[in-house]
């Protein structure tokens, strides 16, 4: 679906991510490990345009392609940010509004769909993540793994060809991490295109397809769960599992 060459994001002086080759195929799960301040977060920020990436270029299947070494048209800006939708580690929901506001939100305001349509469709996300009777409910009202859940839904209702998810459970208790886990997992079933970081390694050995590892902001490693997960090749591959683990 996506074809990344040569990506880097810089901050100032710092290169933060560096040289990143990646393919993302259709339907497919892609999970990002690596430590903290790996450039993880930026990756996937670079995916949904929250960042500009400084160097490097995207591919996508249907003939979009951009140039990160020349200057980014505003309409193919608008594209890519219309074809991810990101799950925040830390839910980001407005606090004002309900669960169904905040999943009608993006739809109505910034994709300026028909208000009748995407309330329909809303509801029936919110029921598919079962939040069927939480609807009305401000995000206060709701456990983390609630909040969560609200969070997917608003991601799907913006009809995303990409899903990200950044960490989408470490903010939560480990009681509640199974529920948002499981919601990811069917989602990965339905055939969603998914890129996800995430530190939980069962999980990951379960749903992906490819994974990969960052450290210093370079992928050191990747490949198939089975080889990345249960024989990485690289050192620090195997010093951070063991850490997790
Ligand atoms: P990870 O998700 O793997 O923890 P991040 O992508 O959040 O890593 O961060 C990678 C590096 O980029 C860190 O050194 C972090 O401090 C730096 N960084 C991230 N965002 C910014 C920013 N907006 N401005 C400056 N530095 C940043």
């Amino acid at each position: 679906m996506l074809s990344i060459k040569g990506l880097a994001k810089s901050f100032g002086d710092l290169e933060v991510i560096k040289d990143i080759d990646l393919e993302i195929e259709k339907g497919k799960v892609v999970t990002i490990m690596g430590p903290s301040g790996s450039g993880k977060t930026t990756l996937l920020r670079c995916l949904n345009a929250l960042e500009e990436p400084t160097k490097g270029q995207y591919r996508f299947d249907d003939g979009l392609s951009i140039d990160f070494n020349k200057k980014v048209s505003k309409s193919d800006w608008l594209t890519l940010r219309r074809k991810a939708g990101m799950v925040f580690q830390t839910y980001n929901l407005f606090p004002h509004k309900t669960a169904l506001q905040n999943v009608t939100e993006g739809p109505i305001v910034v994709q300026k769909r028909n208000k009748q349509e995407v309330e329909e469709l809303a509801k029936r996300l919110l029921k598919k993540v079962g939040l069927e009777d939480k609807m009305d409910l401000f995000p206060h009202q709701l456990s983390g793994g609630q909040q969560q859940r609200v969070g997917i839904a608003r991601a799907l209702a913006i009809e995303p060809q990409l899903l990200l998810f950044d960490e989408p459970t470490s903010a939560l208790d480990p009681e509640l991490v199974g529920d948002v886990l499981s919601v990811i997992k069917d989602l990965a079933l339905e055939g969603w295109t998914i890129a996800i970081v995430t530190h939980e390694v069962q999980f990951a050995k379960q749903v992906s397809d490819h994974v990969i590892f960052m450290d210093g902001g370079y992928i050191v490693e990747q490949g198939p769960p089975t080889d990345v997960l249960e024989s990485p090749k690289e050192k620090r591959t195997q010093q951070f599992l063991h850490r997790v683990l």
